[in-house]
């Protein structure tokens, strides 16, 4: 199942650096949500940045915010990583 995308412990290429939502922790980070930013990273497409996620959860929000999970593109076109311990699927 896909894990969970953490603000700082995963990336889209670039470390994931939101949040949107400041409710929902997975192992002591934010929980990636869409709209949140991707830092820049390599050459374009993936900068000049910051980078938004683009692709949300159909199913599961926080604070009314799809959730982002392993997998869900950067708007540079990079997926997220996400964690091995809390997963969402889609
Ligand atoms: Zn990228």
């Amino acid at each position: 199942m896909p894990g969970a995308a953490r603000r700082s412990n995963d990336t889209a290429a670039g470390p994931q650096i939101g949040a949107n939502q400041t409710f929902v922790y997975v192992e002591g980070e934010l929980w990636m949500v869409l709209g949140d930013v991707n830092a820049a990273h390599g050459p374009a497409p993936h900068v000049p940045g910051p980078d938004l996620m683009v692709e949300g959860s159909s199913f599961v929000f926080i604070d009314g915010i799809p959730i982002c999970r392993e997998g869900h593109l950067a708007g540079c076109g990079h997926p997220t990583t996400g964690s091995s311990v809390v997963f969402s699927e889609d």
